[in-house]
């Protein structure tokens, strides 16, 4: 695994909450078919998505130098488009192509 490996993995998780809260909406209300739980339900959604930004926000971030990427997360996951890809850490030149072997978690 990459560096850049392990940063997609970050962003799709934290695009998988989002995109999750955003569908959860929908698919609540027709499931429910209650109109008294319309209100939790919103709130349930619309926190999922706060939860998916703030992923992003806050946990794409540089091993090395513990920087946060915020806007730029998923443009150096991905390199959409015809721009240059980005190579290394903006903020400490760490080679985002080197490989990586992510911290395990102990719980
Ligand atoms: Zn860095």
């Amino acid at each position: 695994m990459t560096l850049r490996d392990y940063l997609r993995r970050q962003v799709w998780i934290g695009y998988a909450i989002m995109i999750a809260g955003w569908l959860g909406l929908p698919l609540s209300l027709a499931l429910s078919g209650e109109a008294a739980d319309i209100p939790q339900v919103a709130f349930f959604a619309v926190a999922g998505v706060l939860v998916g930004v703030l992923w992003l926000v806050v946990r794409v971030r540089c091993p090395k130098c513990k920087a946060r990427y915020g806007q730029i997360a998923t443009e150096i996951a991905f390199g959409f488009g015809r721009r240059q890809r980005v190579m290394f850490c903006p903020y400490c030149g760490e080679r985002l192509d080197q490989p990586y072997e992510p911290p395990r978690r102990v719980l």
